[in-house]
């Protein structure tokens, strides 16, 4: 790629001194600090990393650190890329990731939600994968919409080639402004946010299957789909079924993984090469790792709104226990009435061990839901009076990470 301008590659350079200074001193992984650094120093530093390189932007409610690292996985078929794989997703998290893999011609970048129209026209990514949008803490549905129309702006009149998928009527209308887009047909478990035509606040009919959507009173429907999965299997463009197979469980993921597969064919990578590196994924960023302890080996979930539960909830095992911890920080936002949003009678049968901040408002929600459950002062004494043997665990954001912490940082 082309030289960056002095004042840049001083920028970058300080950016990536003050990372390595920031994990040398315990303040975690250094991508934010860094790209905060750098851009104090040269505000268009973005714009100047980005140039020259084929990127791709991924956004979505939920799954995109996981399809981030799926979509990377494959590219790195192709040379090397840069990615901000530790979830920094607004543009300091970039900025660091760009710098620190100056040379890579392809970048994977996860971008919050909300940072989608600026990082799209800072960098002027060529690709931009866009999975789901669903109510996240305090959201609703009147914000996502929102945002869906800050997504239809942002991509109107660009030249990036969207992969978007269809089954989520927000995403398809966010999208739909886009000069070029492959619809996948990729999935939708959480439907609570889509009762409502985005277009005119119609209902939206579903079809017998589920999958197809129409408005029942404006032309808006779900675009016919080039990629679909089904089930276990993905058929592409020309009609050919791939076995996914891929190691990271679950409905979602396979949704994560036929978006990956959309994305990466934009880069003429075919299935059968990208496949086998999707297959290489086993963790992202410590979810659905296994970690053990006096004889218990519990797999870490992470589930930060109510559709990210549905897909925690599908990969759970129903024969064995299962620890729920819920905080209410910063990060996890500090309501959570979303917890009446999600319905818990799927755990009904298996021992329920309830823990975090917020142990007493799941405690109640699982006590209407018909639930039996135990309260646990921490989440060391839930994990005491699991058996021994294996358990799942989901938690949401800064639980996940307190358990990853007390674990170690497994990748
Ligand atoms: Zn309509």
């Amino acid at each position: 790629m082309s030289q960056l301008p002095l004042r840049a590659q001083l920028a970058s350079a300080l950016g990536r001194t003050a990372a390595t200074l920031s994990r040398a001193t315990g303040r975690g992984d250094g991508s934010v600090i860094g790209g905060r650094v750098g851009l104090m120093l040269e505000p268009d530093l973005l714009r100047k990393l980005a140039a020259d390189r084929k990127l791709v932007l991924v956004s979505a409610t939920n799954g995109k650190t996981t399809t981030t690292r799926l979509i990377t996985s494959a590219l790195q078929e192709l040379g090397e890329v840069a990615t901000n794989a530790f979830g920094a997703n607004m543009p300091a998290g970039h900025v660091s990731a760009l710098a620190s893999a100056k040379d890579a011609p392809y970048g994977v970048l996860e971008v919050d939600e909300k940072y989608l129209p600026e990082v799209l026209d800072t960098t002027q990514a060529g690709i931009v994968c866009l999975m789901n949008l669903s109510r996240d803490q305090m959201d609703r549905a009147g914000e996502i919409w929102q945002l869906a129309q800050k997504w239809r702006r942002a991509l109107s009149g660009k030249p990036a080639h969207v992969i978007a998928n269809c089954d989520d009527p927000l995403v398809t209308w966010g999208a739909s402004t886009a000069a070029q887009v492959t619809w996948v047909a990729a999935g939708q478990r959480w439907r609570e946010d889509s009762w409502c035509c985005p277009e005119c606040g119609g209902p939206l009919d579903r079809s017998a299957s589920g999958a197809a959507w129409a408005c029942r009173e404006c032309p808006f429907r779900r675009p016919e789909p080039s990629w679909v999965l089904d089930g276990e299997d993905v058929i592409d463009p020309r009609g050919a079924r791939w076995r996914l197979d891929i190691q990271l469980p679950g409905e979602a993921n396979r949704s994560n993984a036929a978006m990956a597969l959309a994305v990466t064919e934009a880069f003429w990578l075919d299935p059968a090469r990208a496949l086998p590196r999707l297959r290489m994924v086993t963790s992202v960023a410590g979810r659905y790792t296994m970690v053990e302890r006096d004889g218990r080996a519990l797999r870490l979930l992470l589930a930060k709104n109510p559709a990210g539960w549905l897909e925690a909830f599908d990969v759970a095992d129903p024969a064995l226990p299962i620890i729920l911890s819920v905080n209410a920080q910063g990060p996890d936002g500090r309501d959570t009435s979303w917890l009446w949003d999600v319905d818990y009678r799927v755990l009904a049968g298996r021992p329920v061990l309830v823990a975090g901040e917020r142990r007493l408002d799941l405690a109640l929600r699982l006590a209407v839901a018909g639930v039996p459950f135990q309260v646990c002062d921490s989440f060391q004494q839930a994990m005491a009076l699991v058996p021994p043997g294996r358990a799942d665990v989901i938690a949401n954001y800064t639980a996940f990470q307190q358990i990853r912490a007390e674990f170690g940082r497994a990748i």
